[in-house]
């Protein structure tokens, strides 16, 4: 007597009942899915790069990133050595209904390079550069860092806005928009990204590009890893102009005072300032105005922050943008993010009285983002954050685990008294943040995303990242 159902028909029957899962919600379906860990052995025979999994020599090494507070550990980690084994492994986490974690620089705040349970491909392979000079084109993989994608443009004396730690991962700040050097100037990173390779849900290559699946380069172009895996990035490359900074250590004694004269002088600043207000946990605040462009352009404007800052002395440098910019190392961090459209009274007594119940751990960076990037159109791509502002960070590390609840409670109490004038953030400065927060962010382009992602990643297999729902 033969069984009803062998194993064969049992994982065909579930491959076409997870292709209809693209039209269902995740989760309904998994009962039916094909087992995940037995076919690992399938998957890893059919790619090039290499799989590593719970016991695999390497595979701690490989789960782990930036951020120490995110400890995961996922079914299988794919070392991708080709377009095919990226194509492979979305397949393969299709079929199996298995969520899939991008790691392209492993930087993210928010630890969503590595997620429990999931498949998480791995770009540190994918980390060419080609610069066309003559274009003024560069090209990266999806797992270049920062610091390689400068190494490469600065040799031909060129330049596009990018953050300024040279080891986080070109995509993941771009896809999210990036709170960038250079973006008064030239705009922001998602700005100057004028062409993509993505691998959609369905497996598919597209290329995506003024010309070409618009909505998707539309939706990249800050909507985040919500639609696929990025294989390539393009990017519009400028000249390098140096920046000539005029800094101020202001330390621990009124920080209100000096929180205002830095808001009434960036409400005017020009395109060519950039321009960030900082609070050190041991060494108190600071200030800073660069200017790119002309020495005595900027010399006569920087005057005016010498004034404002007196008695506190200008430290003054002239700088052009280093690959390796500034080094930060691994650490347990917590985050949240704050896009302020002025320092008002109100918001200047919740940051200063923050910052003195937060010294010795507690952190903040707002930077100045104003110019080009504030005059594109709020609709013109995903990234909402248009129109002048304050990008503002606020984080606190913590170096025993028993000093990690005062920092995560100092970050959400900072956070959530700053909400009445933040309803808008950078999405990589947030921690994993509800549907409700990621759709009030978006704003008027929120609905637009969630078409898109409906009809790309109805099935939400990229939900390992500040999430656009499909419905
Ligand atoms: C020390 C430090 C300094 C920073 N400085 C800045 C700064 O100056 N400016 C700024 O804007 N941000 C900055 N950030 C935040 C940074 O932009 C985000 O953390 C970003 O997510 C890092 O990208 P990653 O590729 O390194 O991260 P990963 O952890 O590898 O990826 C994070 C997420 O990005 C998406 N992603 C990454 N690569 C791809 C890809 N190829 N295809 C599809 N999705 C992808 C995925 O959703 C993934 O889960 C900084 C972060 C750190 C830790």
């Amino acid at each position: 007597m033969s069984l009803p159902w062998t194993r064969r028909d049992f994982v065909r029957l579930a491959g076409g009942v997870v292709a209809l899962g693209a039209y269902a919600r995740p989760g309904l379906l998994a009962a039916f899915a094909a087992d995940p860990v037995s076919n690992l052995d399938d998957l890893a025979r059919s790619i090039r790069g290499q799989l590593l999994r719970g016991g695999s020599p390497g595979y701690d090494d490989a789960r782990r990133v930036w951020n120490l507070a995110y400890d995961r550990r996922p079914l299988a980690i794919v070392r991708a050595a080709t377009l095919g084994d990226v194509q492979r492994c979305v397949e393969y986490a299709r079929e199996h209904t298995v969520p899939i974690a991008v790691r392209g620089g492993g930087h993210s705040y928010a630890g969503y390079g590595v997620a429990d349970g999931a498949l998480q491909i791995d770009l540190g392979t994918f980390n060419t550069v080609t610069v066309d000079r003559d274009r003024r084109v560069a090209s990266v993989g999806g797992g270049t860092r920062i610091g390689d994608l400068l190494r490469a443009t600065l040799a031909a004396g060129l330049y596009t806005p990018m953050g300024s730690c040279g080891s986080v991962g070109v995509a993941g700040l771009t896809l999210a928009g990036g709170d960038t050097n250079g973006r008064g100037l030239y705009g922001t990173a998602c700005d100057n990204m004028i062409g993509a390779q993505l691998v959609t849900a369905d497996g598919e290559a597209r290329e995506l590009g003024p010309y070409g699946n618009e909505d998707l380069y539309w939706a990249i172009r800050g909507g985040g890893g919500n639609f696929g895996v990025v294989t390539r990035l393009d990017f519009r490359l400028h000249p390098v102009v140096p920046l000539h900074t005029a800094a101020f250590n202001i330390g621990w004694r009124d920080i209100a005072g000096a929180m205002r004269a830095f808001g009434d002088l960036v409400r005017d600043a020009p395109d060519e300032a950039r321009a960030g207000f900082f609070l050190d946990p041991e060494s108190g605040a600071s200030a800073s105005c660069g200017y790119r462009g002309d020495a005595a352009a900027a010399a006569a404007y920087l005057e005016k922050w010498q004034a404002a800052f007196r008695p506190a002395e200008a430290q003054l440098s002239t700088s052009t943008p280093i690959p390796e910019g500034e080094v930060w190392g691994p650490t347990s961090m917590a985050v949240d993010g704050a896009f302020l459209e002025d320092l008002s009274g109100a918001v200047v007594d919740v940051l200063s009285r923050a910052a003195m119940v937060g010294r010795g751990f507690g952190q903040m960076l707002l930077g100045l983002s104003n110019g080009v990037v504030a005059r594109i159109p709020m609709t013109a791509t995903a990234y909402p954050l248009r129109g002048t502002g304050l990008s503002t960070l606020i984080a606190a590390e913590w170096h025993k685990p028993g000093d990690r609840t005062r920092a995560e409670r100092w970050v959400a109490d900072t956070g959530e008294a700053l909400r009445p004038w933040a309803g808008r953030a950078y999405v990589n400065y947030l921690p994993p943040s509800t549907p409700g927060r990621i759709r009030e962010i978006y704003g008027v382009n929120y609905p637009r995303l969630v078409r898109i992602k409906a009809q790309y990643d109805a099935a939400n297999l990229f939900r390992e990242n500040q999430n656009i729902r499909p419905y």
